[in-house]
């Protein structure tokens, strides 16, 4: 069973691809969103301490969020593909998510790195609509919602994200590579790093993506 972890800049798309390989092969998704807002649900203690950051958008300490991870790692089924998203955002997690898959007697077999030249995220960034509530993102030529201005998945209505203009994109695209640079060096020299030009259309993309993956 396959171990990854995917990473990309906003507007690479990869949400899509993971949902794909949850579709088609059975991935287990697992992101630090959707953990926070289910453990804040059932009243986790922890859970509580991280709402006071990512509520306010700020990033949650990465002692706290990797205790969670701990729990929230044994809901998925140890016989399926884990697919781990954006939950190395600093070199100091590398090691908290090394220990984290040797607790689980797994190994990271790939880094999937979807990259985006900074005109291709604009164009996408500003077609782009997003689901508040589950984070689920729509684009009007890439990917449209069933009923216009609401989500498919829980049918809250659609907003565009005021940093999802173009100067914005711009800033927050070089703060991205300029982060996740040291990042990929790490996994390159450990011969895990997969780089995926997320320039073509999802199909195509999913496709290179498989093969690489070798599934
Ligand atoms: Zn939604």
């Amino acid at each position: 069973m396959k171990t990854v972890l995917f990473h990309g800049p906003s507007g690479s798309g990869k949400d899509t691809q993971v949902d794909l390989l949850v579709k088609k092969y059975e991935f287990e998704n697992i992101g630090t969103g959707a953990m926070f807002r289910a453990m804040y649900k059932e009243g986790d203690i922890e859970a509580f301490k991280a709402y006071q950051y990512w509520s306010k958008g700020q990033f949650v300490p990465d002692e706290l969020t990797y205790s969670m991870l701990q729990k929230w790692v044994k809901r998925f089924d140890s016989e399926k593909h884990w697919a781990f998203v954006s939950v190395v955002r600093s070199l100091g997690q590398i090691e908290l998510f090394d220990n984290l898959l040797e607790s689980c007697e797994r190994s990271l077999d790939h880094f999937v790195h979807f990259t985006l030249s900074e005109e291709m995220a604009i164009e996408r960034m500003s077609l782009r609509k997003i689901c508040p509530y589950c984070d689920t993102t729509y684009h009007q030529k890439y990917k449209l919602e069933k009923v216009e201005g609401y989500c498919d998945k829980c049918g809250t209505k659609l907003i565009q994200r005021e940093d999802d203009q173009p100067d914005k994109m711009r800033i927050r695209l070089k703060e991205y590579n300029d982060s996740i640079a040291q990042i990929l060096k790490v996994y390159r020299e450990r011969g895990v790093l997969i780089e995926i030009d997320a320039s073509p259309t999802i199909e195509e993309i999913n496709q290179e993506l498989i093969q690489k993956m070798g599934l």
